[in-house]
């Protein structure tokens, strides 16, 4: 008898698979037989649940929503913070990660509340060792709960209701990086990424609907004008040993995220083709931060729990790579940033780096691409027709159009001067933690001057912008500047993030964006050539 009851305690304390939880820390889907996804109350009620009597969480906001909501961030760590201070006097790597960015993407949001209770209540305390975690599961909080059915046709009505894909104020907060017009993006680095540093952020969504034979696809964050040993070591060791792990552990499978386009290449593909590398995507702003990113994009087609499960192995694994390897990520990260740091000292005005850029192939094709199979057949008009089957197939030697490269460059100088009467551009630069100073005295710059002869904008508006696009040269050039005007010395951390913006012809950058239509518009572009506003400094004395 004693012997059964210690067995079944053991199976009760030990056995992963009779886990027990009280009702307060399942999440809403566990509840709903996975038909409902989680409303904001529901999160922050298992937020509160998990965090109730932990010794390591300590529940932060972020910030507010516009319609009053607070995010959520929970900072766990062994021992407990509470502040960046202390995160950062503990030594440790901070790790950062988000869900429901897209509010209609929900399996990021779920996952998230399950690796809470388990490390916080459950046999996963061991991801604390030498990490300090960051876990936000409910990013855009108002459009979680603007539930409707049909919203996202690829995840066939699993959940059966979901909220909106834009924020509030009707912005994707994933195209917000450079412009960060949305509360959530100011929240985010205002009160997480500059004062926490994460090391490493991870974004959750679900993609939108290729067939491809993956439970997750996954990307780092893109190498442009950054530093490439980020973006790496990501590529090279985190993904790659994550997968692995997750295949032998959960016999799920992950691999690189990609389009590909049966209909117009015919079937079986030669190639995949990713999203894009603009900073206007978090994930791609990380890697000019010098810091590691991961973008996680579930399967659309499989339901929910299933979602749930390959975006909790991932995320799962993941934390088990950080906890392990942490330190050597930071140490990656850190000297891309001293790599930085030193070219803008060493070579400013020597060098160039890419402003625009292409997409093109890895050197290696994926060796094993799965995909679902596509069966040929030709309909009654004679046409040619691909009709997908219930099959997944592994086609070899796949080109991954997973890498990009300049086509337009421009030389790297020691810093920007912005005028005095240009504080908004000074203080935009400042949301997203660029150091900016302020001339306390006159001084005269040698550098260079970009004469603009055209400004194109968009026709059709791309979240509520036409965004512009400039022609024209940049000269050589020599000017007085006065006490009170702005300057940024390139020779900071974010030295890429701020060339990315500051180049007149960045295809992501503040003009894009238009910040400087006005001025290009009062000046009378349409008439005659105009001086961008910004200088390029070689030289300040
Ligand atoms: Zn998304």
């Amino acid at each position: 008898m004693k012997k059964l009851l210690t067995l079944v305690l053991l199976t009760f304390f030990f056995g992963s698979q009779a886990q027990q939880w009280p009702m307060e820390l399942l999440t809403h889907p566990e509840k709903t037989g996975y038909r409902e996804t989680s409303t904001y109350q529901h999160v922050m009620d298992v937020v509160n649940a998990a965090i109730k009597d932990s010794q390591y969480a300590h529940l932060i906001s972020m910030g507010q929503s516009k319609e009053g909501k607070s995010i959520p961030v929970v900072v766990m760590a062994n021992p407990k913070v509470t502040t960046p201070e202390e995160a950062k006097a503990s030594g440790k790597p901070i790790i950062y990660i988000q869900g429901n960015i897209h509010s209609g993407e929900v399996e990021g949001k779920e996952s998230l509340q399950i690796l809470l209770r388990e490390i916080l209540k459950g046999d996963k305390a061991n991801l604390l060792d030498n990490q300090i975690l960051l876990f936000a599961p409910i990013y855009n909080t108002d459009s979680n709960d603007k539930l409707e059915q049909g919203r996202r046709p690829s995840q066939e009505d699993s959940p059966i209701e979901v909220g909106e894909r834009p924020n509030s104020q009707g912005w994707d907060l994933n195209r917000d990086g450079i412009k960060a017009e949305g509360l959530e993006t100011k929240a985010l680095f205002q009160n997480i990424i500059v004062p926490w540093d994460p090391a490493l952020f991870v974004d959750l969504h679900t993609t939108n609907g290729v067939w491809h034979g993956y439970s997750l696809t996954w990307a780092p964050s893109y190498h442009t004008a950054g530093e490439k040993a980020p973006f790496d070591y990501t590529w090279d060791n985190i993904l790659p040993t994550v997968t692995d792990n997750v295949l032998e552990e959960d016999g799920i499978y992950l691999g690189p995220y990609g389009y590909f386009y049966e209909r117009r290449e015919g079937w079986p593909i030669k190639s995949i083709y990713t999203y894009n590398h603009h900073p206007r995507y978090l994930v791609n702003q990380f890697g000019l931060r010098n810091r590691m990113a991961i973008l996680s994009e579930a399967f659309a087609h499989e339901r929910l729990y299933q979602r749930m499960a390959s975006t909790y192995a991932f995320v799962r694994e993941i934390l088990e790579y950080t906890n392990e390897h942490g330190n050597e990520m930071v140490a990656v990260n850190k000297k891309a940033e001293e790599d930085a740091i030193k070219l803008v000292m060493e070579q400013a005005g020597k060098v160039q780096k890419g402003v625009r850029f292409e997409m093109v192939p890895l050197p290696n094709p994926v060796k094993k691409y799965r995909a679902y199979n596509y069966l040929k057949t030709t309909n009654e008009n004679g046409q040619e027709r691909y009709l997908r089957s219930r099959e997944i197939i592994e086609l070899d030697n796949v080109t991954n159009y997973s890498a990009f490269n300049p086509t337009v460059s421009s030389t790297l100088p020691r810093g920007y001067i912005i005028p005095a009467d240009m504080a908004d551009i000074a203080a935009h630069l400042q949301i997203l933690g660029v150091k900016v100073d302020t001339l306390t005295k006159n001084a005269r710059a040698t550098g260079e001057v970009f004469t603009a002869t055209k400004l194109e904008k968009g026709q059709r508006p791309f979240e509520g912008h036409n965004m512009a696009t400039v022609e024209g040269e940049f000269s050589s050039s020599n000017k007085r500047f006065k006490k009170g005007d702005f300057y940024v010395d390139l020779a900071q951390p974010l030295a890429n993030l701020i060339f990315y913006m500051l180049e007149p012809q960045s295809d992501d950058g503040l003009l894009t964006w238009n910040f400087f239509d006005a001025y290009f518009e009062q000046n009378n572009i349409e008439e005659k050539p105009v001086e961008y506003p910004i200088f390029k400094y070689f030289d300040l004395k």
